[in-house]
């Protein structure tokens, strides 16, 4: 293990970032293989690309690419977010084959946005929740209520896996 602990909100960005590609690294493989977080992975890919698929067709991607891309500090992806970011939410992503963005591209803003938006695929509860008053007036109520009930799949999904890699990772199943 390298010099820091699991589970610490006193650990910048980087050393989180370091330490879920060392728990993937020790871990990846036999995390993969577990069946019940294989079964979790594969519903929480789909429901990820459903939420994208859901903001897409309302507008949301475009409004919040906008937003987060013009407006100085990221709108509401300014620096400093991602130190809300674990260990675990980043293994999740590395999990899913995909990478962690390490470089920030303009200083206020947080150091996954992109020039087109988040580049992060599995993101913290507050990132797939948050709906400003931009988001909440383009939609109609409906599309609300269904932007929502995907948001809470997604949610639910991450929670889950968040607590089964956890107590994997805690109990070193796999050591
Ligand atoms: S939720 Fe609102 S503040 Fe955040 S990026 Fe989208 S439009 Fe901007
Ligand atoms: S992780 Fe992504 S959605 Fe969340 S604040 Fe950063 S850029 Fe925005």
């Amino acid at each position: 293990m390298p010099g820091f602990s699991l589970y610490s909100n006193e650990l910048s960005i980087e050393k989180k970032i370091a330490l879920a590609e060392y728990l993937w690294k020790k871990y990846g493989k036999d995390l993969a293989a577990d069946s019940e977080i294989d079964r979790l992975l594969g519903f929480y890919r789909k429901e990820i690309l459903r939420s994208y698929e859901l903001m897409e067709k309302f507008g949301v991607v475009t409004e919040c690419a906008m937003c987060a891309t013009e407006v100085p500090g990221g709108g509401c992806c300014g620096a400093g977010i991602e130190d809300w970011y674990d260990e675990f939410v980043l293994l999740l992503n590395l999990l899913l084959e995909r990478k962690i963005p390490t470089k920030r591209l303009k200083k206020k803003d947080c150091l996954f946005l992109g020039t087109t938006g988040c580049r992060l695929f599995a993101r913290h509860h507050f990132c797939i929740n948050y709906l400003c008053s931009r988001i909440t007036d383009l939609l109609s109520p409906a599309e609300l209520t269904a932007l929502r009930a995907q948001s809470g799949k997604e949610i639910f999904l991450c929670w889950q896996l968040e607590r089964i890699l956890r107590t994997r990772v805690n109990n070193s199943t796999y050591r």
